[in-house]
């Protein structure tokens, strides 16, 4: 059979993940270490796994209202007044979805025509792109640059905005880069979108891992952006909950209620066990992952400040569990780079170039790994960076 003319147009033309070609080659590998995946390496706090054991023993194992458990509605609603100031009616304006991922396609898909620009930042998280094509929504790029510390310009916005544009998605701190937004930029990015009549998706995924005693400011608090915005957030990162796919999103109540009319009929509802074991994430809140936040605080600023001892110029990012070092130094692609330091000393990180053109020059290493892991690491990088330049030395 012509399988290739079987599948949809939209679907055939979608690159696949870098990443995920990526990690074929590290599957099956127990000798690696690895930075690569985006993930907390411990578990999920224990009394957040013990009050989901309690909820199957206790039989709760039906489904909820396609919108979420009420109870937790009400904590998340509670949850996102104290972390971005403002009030979410628990029930017009919530719907729990699987992970972020869901609330982000079901936004894509409940909001755009065919044709439809969407404004994004990239480097970024690998699904903005192909989310945006398969909601029939034209991706249409803008940069950031480590000069900006990969933040977003407000003026290369302004640049990207045609009659065509519906949505402006904002992730900060990103996914590759730890980037974070300076106040007074979202500021200028939250003029455009009301000047424009514009939407803007923010994914706050990474909001609670900040650092230097940085306070998170989204661009959802500005005046005049809650009845623009679908704020999308979830358990995966903070609360070190990545297995049990819980998110949600906070949105006007018609986008929510166009969200939860996808939802209802391609997912029904988040699974039960994850809802309860995320009421208890949210009843422990900043205490159950306050003690994870000071460690990647520490291991930050370890490989900060190692990969820059190394050559490999690195800006020290306020958010998020990665970093993107520079390698254009040693001369290679960044494919080039990951592989080559896969290969000969068994340690992975993602290529730049995995979150998009503007990241190809870079690498990005996750450093929710142990510290120990991470000296590791860096000591067999460093290894592969000299003899790297070594060998461009002796070629020249
Ligand atoms: N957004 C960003 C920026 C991410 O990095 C990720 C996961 N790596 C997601 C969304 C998806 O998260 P979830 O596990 O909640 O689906």
């Amino acid at each position: 059979m012509d399988y290739e003319s079987k599948i949809s147009k939209q679907i055939r033309d979608l690159p696949r993940s870098g990443i995920r070609d990526f990690f074929e080659l590290v599957i099956g590998r127990p000798d690696v270490i690895s930075l690569g995946v985006g993930e907390p390496d411990k578990p999920t706090p224990w009394a957040i796994r013990e009050a989901a054991i309690r909820s199957l023993e206790k039989g709760q194992t039906s489904y909820t209202s396609n919108l979420g458990l009420e109870s937790l509605r009400i904590a998340i609603s509670d949850y996102v007044e104290n972390q971005f100031k403002t009030k979410y009616d628990p029930k017009t304006e919530i719907l729990v979805t699987v992970g972020v991922s869901e609330a982000l396609d079901l936004a894509f898909r409940a909001c755009l025509n065919p044709g439809d620009e969407v404004i994004y930042h990239e480097p970024c998280y690998v699904s903005y792109g192909p989310s945006i094509s398969m909601a029939y929504g034209v991706p249409v790029m803008v940069e950031t640059r480590e000069e900006n510390e990969f933040a977003l310009m407000a003026a290369d916005v302004e640049k990207a905005i045609t009659p065509r544009t519906k949505v402006i998605a904002l992730n900060f701190p990103t996914n590759p880069t730890g980037g974070i937004m300076p106040p007074e930029e979202l500021e200028k990015i939250a003029a455009l979108a009301i000047k424009h009549d514009l939407l803007v998706f923010t994914d706050e995924i990474y909001c609670e891992l900040l650092y230097d005693g940085r306070q998170h400011k989204s661009i959802v608090e500005f005046p005049g952006m809650k009845e623009r915005t679908i704020l999308l957030h979830g358990f995966s990162k903070a609360f070190a909950m990545t297995g049990w796919r819980l998110g949600y999103a906070c949105a006007p109540s018609p986008l929510r209620e166009a969200m939860m009319k996808i939802h209802q009929y391609c997912m029904l509802c988040a699974p039960i066990l994850s809802q309860v074991a995320g009421l208890e994430a949210l009843r422990l809140g900043k205490s159950a992952f306050e003690d994870m936040r000071v460690s990647y605080e520490e291991r930050r600023n370890l490989i900060v400040e190692r990969l820059n001892g190394m050559g490999l110029h690195c800006f020290n990012p306020g958010g998020a569990f990665y970093v993107f070092p520079d390698i254009r130094s040693t001369g290679l692609t960044s494919k080039e780079f990951a592989i080559g330091l896969l290969e000969s000393k068994g340690v992975a990180v993602v290529p730049g170039g995995a979150f998009g053109s503007p990241g190809e020059g870079f690498v990005r290493c996750c450093y929710a790994t142990a510290p120990d892991l991470i000296v590791k690491a860096m000591d067999l990088m460093e290894e592969f960076v000299t003899e790297v330049r070594a060998g461009k030395r002796a070629a020249a």
